[in-house]
């Protein structure tokens, strides 16, 4: 029960990482505001009240400032305070490709939600827990923010190292406020988002061939990483990257 206690707010939760994460936060005791702009948040809190967990889910679209405000401020007024802020909700689309070829309208999109989604969700978290006394933000980046790949999402890419660059500053600037601000960069992993890009075993193989452990990731692993910057565990950990990616940014050569 690493979470008793403790309310989080977390984007995302409708699917893949952020469902995840949710179920394992109430498993640990938290209560626990589910934000999506996908109807599934319904079923991701109606799965963590079925487990005897406690959460609300909230419609928002990170990427309307409007919005998060609002999410934020039904955390507090629900439960009365926040302790963990989880942004997590991210996108990449099917036409972000290489430089040359990618629409500004694409970039802009994945800029307003990774980027500028994450940032309101730290601006808001960074208010509630100033009320609170303290608290952990997680920003969810991503392991193209620490290696290139020659199958590019140029525009996904610069997002998620925009994600790494603010984590850092934010987590210097709060740091006497005890509010913790670490990134969590997955590897790939068998969610939605990407097995629905590579949709192919040869595309899947491409990728394989990096991971030194040979598989993808699971949701449940990265909701395991969260919980740990979320929790006191994580106590004089802040500014940091929390690499969770089968070995991938560590490798050079990789087993056969
Ligand atoms: P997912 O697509 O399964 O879940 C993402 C969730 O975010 C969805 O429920 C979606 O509705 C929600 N969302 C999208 N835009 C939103 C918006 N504007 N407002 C609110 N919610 C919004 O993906 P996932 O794999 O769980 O990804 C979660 C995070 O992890 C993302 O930031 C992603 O970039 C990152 N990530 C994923 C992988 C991977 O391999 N899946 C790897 C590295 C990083």
């Amino acid at each position: 029960m690493r979470l008793q206690g403790k309310v989080a707010l977390i984007t995302g939760a409708g699917s893949g990482i952020g469902r995840a994460t949710a179920l394992r936060f109430a498993a640990e005791g938290a209560q626990s505001v589910a934000v999506d702009i996908a109807d599934s948040v319904a079923e991701t809190v109606a799965e963590v009240q079925a487990a005897s967990g406690d959460a609300i889910a909230v419609h928002a679209d990170v990427s309307a400032e409007s919005d998060v405000a609002a999410a934020f401020s039904r955390a507090e007024q629900h439960y009365g305070g926040l302790d963990v802020a989880f942004n997590n909700a991210g996108i990449m689309l099917d036409d972000d490709t290489d430089a040359v070829a990618t629409a500004d309208d694409t970039i802009d999109r994945t800029f307003d939600v990774n980027v500028k989604g994450v940032l309101y969700g730290c601006k808001y978290a960074v208010e509630a827990m100033r009320r609170r006394g303290g608290g952990s933000i997680i920003n969810t980046a991503s392991f193209v923010a620490s290696v290139g790949a020659a199958t590019p999402q140029i525009a996904y890419t610069a997002s998620k190292g925009a994600v790494l660059s603010l984590t850092r500053e934010l987590a210097v600037v709060h740091a006497r406020e005890s509010i913790r601000v670490n990134a969590l960069s997955p590897g790939p992993l068998r969610t939605e988002l990407l097995m629905s890009f590579l949709d192919t075993p040869e595309k899947r193989q491409r990728r394989l061939v990096h991971v030194p452990m040979g598989r993808f990731g699971e949701a449940e692993e990265m909701a395991s990483a969260a919980l740990f910057l979320a929790s006191d565990d994580a106590s004089y950990m802040t500014g940091a990257n929390l690499q969770v990616d089968g070995g991938l940014t560590a490798a050079y050569v990789t087993p056969e």
